[in-house]
């Protein structure tokens, strides 16, 4: 067990929901989202430079794009983000009925395909999906009926996709085609108690284990392949949303978190809650592939 306290404050500041962290390489900076105060956040732990862009709509996610600057699942669709200056251009559209439906969690497979999924603000049971949008801007719809779609991330050898959906309590694995970008043959890895909270994000090691943010459970546990608990890192805060290698070697665990849902007390007693906290456990992530990379 790994216990965190104020020392490990990567980025002191207080994310309404802090979530999506993602290393850009090209900048050697973690970018992440505030989903609820519509902000995307770059920062460079070198140099401690730091900027957010202000959006129009709940801004799910962020990743960076081969091209240049990054690309967020905004509101509905997706929008191309210029980092430098703070352009924020809106390309793609789900083309959804529901207005309580908003973009979620995202990140790129290793072609550089997006996988970005949606939730009914209302929670509303199977309400959102997974979709994948492929770097010539073609959109499929994956998964249907996913209640909040969450943390995904895939498997060293690229063979499987894990993958959560948030109220269903645990981590889902599916065989996954890299050519095709197919996925098959889902399966539960894991079940999590919901009284030691809510699978959100994950990311994969390099070892292949499984790192998941456990929200309101104020932790992040490592799961092995096979779905064994290895290791739990304790936050001082309860919301975990996220968490991301990134810096030197992909050596630290970045982990998000959030303020939203916390009375005044709680937050009293929770002061860093929305800062982003690092790690360095005994492991290593792998790089994530830019969209269209
Ligand atoms: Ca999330």
């Amino acid at each position: 067990m790994i216990e965190l306290g104020e020392g490990d404050v990567a980025f002191r500041c207080a994310d309404e929901l802090g979530e999506g962290p993602v290393w850009d390489e090209r900048r050697d900076s973690l970018l992440w989202v505030d989903i609820l105060r519509r902000r995307i956040h770059i920062w460079q732990p070198a140099t401690g430079r730091h900027g957010e862009l202000e959006a129009d709509r709940p801004v799910g996610a962020v990743v960076p794009r081969a091209s240049g600057g990054a690309v967020a699942a905004l509101g509905q669709g997706f929008a191309h983000v210029d980092l430098d200056k703070g352009r924020i251009e809106p390309f793609a559209d789900l083309g959804l009925d529901d207005p309580s439906i908003r973009m979620n969690d995202a990140k790129c497979d290793r072609r550089g395909r997006l996988w970005a999924g949606t939730m009914s603000e209302t929670l509303a049971e199977g309400a959102g999906s997974l979709y994948r949008l492929d770097a010539d801007g073609a959109l499929t719809l994956v998964v249907p009926g996913v209640t909040v779609s969450n943390g995904l991330d895939w498997s060293p050898d690229n063979r499987t996709m894990y993958f959560i959906d948030t109220l269903r309590h645990g981590i889902d694995a599916f065989d996954f085609d890299d050519g095709s970008g197919a996925i098959s043959n889902r399966r539960r890895l894991v079940d999590i108690d919901e009284r030691e909270g809510l699978a959100d994000g994950l990311t994969v090691d390099a070892d292949g284990c499984v790192w998941v943010a456990l929200c309101f459970g104020g932790a992040v546990r490592r799961y092995t392949p096979d779905g064994r608990l290895d290791a739990t890192v304790r936050l001082p805060v309860t919301v975990a949303t996220s968490c991301a290698f990134g810096g030197d070697g992909y050596r630290t665990l970045y982990v998000t978190t959030g303020r939203t849902t916390l009375t005044d007390d709680e937050l009293r007693r929770q002061p860093l809650a929305g800062s982003v906290f690092r790690v360095e456990p005994d492991t290593h992530g792998l790089a994530p592939t830019p969209y269209g990379g």
